[in-house]
């Protein structure tokens, strides 16, 4: 297994993949882009030396480049559209037709997701659910429920690490494994898609995602429903941003801002509604 040796290729029941998503110019080009952003890292941390001996003119040069590594870095990992370190899609394509496609992280949550469910129900919409296993593993009925009610289930990872992009390689492909491997046994499919917690990247996650054949899904919407705000301001933030084509980044996990977002949920969807929007999966 590739989580047991390091970044070996491996499929997703463990076996090597040949040819198809595996291939050696995929491999050099994502060791390439690894190896790239791990000397950024050495390159940004080595620039500390120039403070010795200390000067003004050292210390400036110093700042200048420190700050300058540390952005770049910053925006590799965080910014969640970023295609460099690992190949991502934002949007879905309904041909021609306007449509978003809903997608809730976190769950699922006995606290949020029965409600959710009812509401998604109730306005006969289907969405795709980024499940973290964990919690799946918690929560089997409400995951079979998900299935069998028609939404998408996708990987969120085994545990949600916080500190996503500071993970071990082995670490990162136990956590991808464990998700699949835990929706394959609850549903008996295994998901063929991704997102990592806060949409944090790792320099080797477009390498393990291409062995296991998933693909990583972002956003172009998010309403920070995690926050509580004040319910007019959720359903703004959705509003006024929404296009043709956008994924929306919500939550079903257990914190109070979920609670506001569902009470203002069925408004959003009937003003996208009269819109003209469909819901697709993404
Ligand atoms: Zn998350």
């Amino acid at each position: 297994m590739c989580c047991e040796s390091g970044i070996m290729p491996c499929g997703g029941d463990g076996t090597e993949v040949s040819g198809g998503r595996w291939s050696i110019p995929r491999l050099r080009k994502n060791m390439l882009r690894a190896a790239a952003f791990t000397l950024i890292f050495a390159l940004t941390n080595a620039s500390l030396a120039l403070l010795f001996p200390f000067g003004l003119s050292r210390f400036l040069l110093c700042f200048v480049l420190y700050a300058t590594g540390t952005i770049f870095m910053l925006y590799l990992l965080f910014h969640p559209r970023n295609q460099w370190l690992v190949a991502n899609r934002s949007r879905v394509n309904c041909a021609g037709r306007p449509c978003v496609a809903l997608t809730f992280d976190d769950g699922p949550t006995a606290h949020h997701t029965p409600r959710l469910l009812e509401i998604l129900r109730e306005k006969k919409v289907k969405a795709t659910f980024f499940v973290v296993g964990r919690r799946a593993e918690s929560q089997v009925e409400l995951v079979r429920r998900l299935h069998a009610e028609g939404h998408l289930i996708a990987n969120h990872t085994y545990s949600h690490p916080s500190l996503f992009c500071f993970l071990t390689p082995r670490r990162l492909c136990q956590e991808i494994e464990r998700g699949q491997e835990v929706i394959r046994g609850i549903c008996g499919v295994r998901p063929r898609y991704f997102r990592s917690p806060v949409g944090l990247r790792h320099p080797l996650l477009n390498f393990y995602l291409q062995q296991v054949g998933l693909e990583y899904i972002s956003w172009r919407v998010r309403a920070f429903d995690t926050l509580v705000q004040k319910p007019q301001v959720v359903m703004n933030r959705i509003l006024h941003q929404v296009a043709p084509g956008d994924i929306i980044l919500l939550h079903d996990n257990s914190s109070a801002g979920v609670g506001i977002m569902l009470g203002v949920l069925p408004q959003v969807i009937d003003e996208l509604k009269d819109r003209g929007f469909d819901f697709v999966l993404v």
